[in-house]
């Protein structure tokens, strides 16, 4: 059986978890803010958060900004259900919007059309960890009828005095923008490190801050560390200290920091991602993609251009002029070669939950159109060549059975 994306657990990561739990330091401590100071190197920029999740990174970053009832925050339909949750949570409102057909991004020119005064954020998602035209969408949010639009309602929102550009990032740890890694672009970028992601902490995320002057990212850092530990001015690791114990509440802080054991498998994935785990990677979507060049049968996914490179996180094959039940049929027939797949995502307007919220499939023809048509491919490091030959060989016998039929 060939899975989809099991994560890569060797002996290096099994030892060096081993190592902390010996350590007597198992929660948030001096791994975490190793792995935040490599991540920070890593990005290209000089404060990065570690959290639980990419959830918690989304949703505090709102929080913070102070998103709440009445607010708007715009997101592609298209995406997995975290980036339209958060919003929920805050009282605010998702304000969906379709995608591009060649890349999957957030369209700019629907954005712009969905823009209001009660516009806070734009979450774009760097889908499969294709990192999205940042440079354009800072052209929008700068443009002035776009900025007279914008009503700040609190100290931050002021200070910013624009729509916030919040990156989902969850994929596109490594990914390039003008030679640049694309996370160090928009206003806050947040990677996930969840087990089917590039770079796994088995659970956990972490929040890039890149916003511009006047605003000091450090200190929004240090405030950050508080609200997501109860708000408490001190933690685990200071109260610790000999006779260090009072304590005080300064905020009704929330509780989503990041463990050291997390830590401690992130920093050796970290240090071996560039040179490894994304050439694996790069090697494995590139040997697709020369294997389903078929423009008649297949679209490929953009994976480079001159400015711009993903961080191969997906293989989002799409299959041309087929419909849903037969994109479902071809999987089956994949599943029954005993090889994974997936489909990414189940646009929101198509989940019970935001079907309730009457938001309908039928206003977003691209995201279904892509949906229909999408079948993702296994992609993980212990991929051999072999199995990538079987894949594909799968793949092209299934798509004949179907479309033939
Ligand atoms: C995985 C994922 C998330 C959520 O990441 P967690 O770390 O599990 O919270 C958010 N957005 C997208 C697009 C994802 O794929």
């Amino acid at each position: 059986m060939i899975p989809f994306s099991p994560p890569r657990i060797d002996q290096k990561i099994i030892d060096e978890v081993v190592q902390v739990l010996k350590s007597g330091w198992i929660t948030t401590g001096p791994r975490t803010k190793m792995f935040e100071k490599k991540l920070a190197q890593y990005s290209g920029v000089s404060n990065v958060l570690c959290l639980n999740s990419a959830t918690a990174g989304l949703e505090i970053i709102l929080r913070w900004l102070g998103v709440g009832e009445g607010d708007e925050v715009i997101l592609p339909a298209y995406t997995y259900s975290a980036t339209a949750n958060v919003v929920m949570h805050t009282g605010a409102t998702p304000i969906l919007v379709d995608v591009n057909d060649d890349d999957f991004c957030i369209n700019l020119n629907r954005i712009r059309s969905a823009i209001t005064e009660r516009t806070k954020v734009i979450m774009p998602v760097d889908f499969a960890g294709w990192p999205c035209d940042y440079k354009a969408l800072y052209a929008l949010v700068n443009e002035k009828e776009v900025k007279l639009k914008f009503i700040p309602a609190n100290d931050i929102q002021h200070k910013l005095n624009r729509i916030m550009i919040l990156a989902d990032a969850a994929h596109s740890l490594g990914a390039i923008t003008d030679g640049v890694k694309s996370a160090s672009i928009p206003d806050v970028a947040v990677y996930s490190f969840h087990a089917v992601k590039n770079l796994t902490t088995a659970e956990g995320g972490a929040v890039v801050l890149n916003l511009p002057a006047p605003f000091d990212n450090a200190a929004i850092y240090n405030f950050l560390c508080v609200y997501t530990l109860h708000g408490q001015n001190k933690d685990a690791l200071a109260k610790m200290q000999k006779g260090n114990w009072r304590y005080d509440i300064v905020e009704a802080g929330y509780k989503c920091n990041m463990t050291d054991i997390n830590a401690a498998m992130g920093l050796i994935e970290l240090e071996r991602y560039d040179d490894d785990t994304l050439v694996k990677r790069k090697h494995i979507c590139n040997l697709y993609s020369q294997l389903l060049n078929d423009d008649n049968v297949f679209q490929l996914p953009v994976m480079k251009s001159d400015t711009r490179e993903t961080s191969y996180h997906l293989y989002p094959l799409r299959v041309r002029n087929i419909t849903e039940q037969q994109r479902d049929d071809i999987m089956k027939h994949i599943f029954d070669d005993d090889i994974t797949v997936n489909v990414h995502f189940i646009p929101l307007p198509m989940l019970s939950y935001y079907r309730k919220k009457n938001y309908s499939i039928s206003d977003y023809p691209v995201t279904y159109n892509n949906y229909s048509r999408e079948i993702s491919l296994p992609v993980f490091y212990d991929l051999t060549d072999e199995q990538i030959h079987q894949v594909v060989t799968s793949v092209k016998k299934a798509v004949k059975k179907v479309v033939e039929l």
